[in-house]
């Protein structure tokens, strides 16, 4: 195998120095299907389209996480959901309806985003789902609508600095995430202790019955804002690019969505949504997406 490998690399450097570009582009697992030039207009899709179907039911279905502060959390001032991705749901119904309270929320924790997917319960998930090669065995993904990556929770006594020291301690992430495997990855001598939603870990944590929880710096950010003795540690050890979810028999509502990412991104909606929510976290460009044909 390393004979392979040295192999490998001694080719792919014998044809960068021949051509100037590298041998193998790395295939970029988070290009996306192609938007159309234009969108239809809303109340106007069109006829045979998976957006037809959601048109005349009246409400767009769209998992969402109902525990991540700022980003899908329920308000309890006002009974609202609220949060970065709720806005990214509205946006879906309001490009099909005209209107973005035609939506119908189902909460999803971590491990239920691909089954409810697959069974046809939601038409999309919105929930700081990160887009990766085994997940699109599974489903499809739009393009990237936020770059985030892992860090760690701990407690404000702890002398952690980054994963590698949290050997033989309790690390805390729901399963079904891609936290979960990612402590594991980084760290095998950590303890992974899996819960169904995030909350469920930060109880567990004020209860000191986990050391540290590692997710999403989105996610931890709200974390800690629940938790005043919490800090969050290193920098991102993992890339988390998140897509919205959508199945794999529905090719013409992934184009659809990224259609109307894309004009997110560029007329500023993007930007004033990023700003509301996770503009304390400093000033950030909407990602680019990459598409196949
Ligand atoms: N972004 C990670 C994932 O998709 C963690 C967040 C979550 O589970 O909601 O698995």
């Amino acid at each position: 195998m390393k004979t392979f490998t040295r192999l490998l690399g001694a080719l792919c450097a014998a044809a960068i120095l021949a051509t100037g570009l590298p041998a193998f582009a790395a295939p970029d697992a988070t290009a996306s299907l192609r938007p159309a030039a234009s969108l239809p207009r809303p109340m106007a899709m069109p006829d045979g389209s998976t957006m037809k179907k959601i048109q005349d039911r009246g409400r767009l279905i769209v998992g969402v996480s109902q525990d991540k502060y700022a980003i899908g959390f329920l308000n309890p001032l006002t009974n609202e959901l609220e949060g970065f991705d709720i806005e990214m749901a509205k946006a879906m119904a309001k490009a099909i309806f005209g209107n973005e309270n035609k939506l119908q929320i189902v909460a999803v924790s971590s491990a239920e985003r691909i089954p409810l997917i697959k069974a046809g319960k939601v038409d999309m998930v919105i929930s700081t789902f990160t887009i990766n090669a085994k997940r699109k065995e599974e489903i499809n993904f739009s393009e990237v609508y936020y770059m985030s990556g892992q860090k760690i929770l701990v407690h404000k006594d702890s002398a952690a600095k980054s994963i590698a020291d949290l050997s033989g301690q309790r690390v805390c992430a729901p399963a079904g995430s891609t936290s979960a495997k990612n402590i594991l990855t980084a760290n095998p001598s950590a303890k992974l202790v899996e819960t169904v939603e995030f909350t469920d870990c930060l109880v567990l944590f004020q209860m000191r019955q986990v050391e540290a929880i590692s997710t999403d710096d989105v996610i931890l950010a709200g974390l800690a804002k629940q938790d005043p003795f919490a800090k969050v540690i290193g920098s991102g050890f993992t890339a988390e690019p998140y897509g919205i979810g959508m199945s794999k028999d529905q090719p013409d509502l992934v184009r659809f969505a990224n259609g109307v990412l894309t004009q997110m991104k560029g007329d500023g909606t993007w930007k004033r949504i990023y700003d509301k929510w996770f503009g304390a976290m400093g000033a950030a460009e909407p990602p680019r997406g990459t598409y196949i044909d």
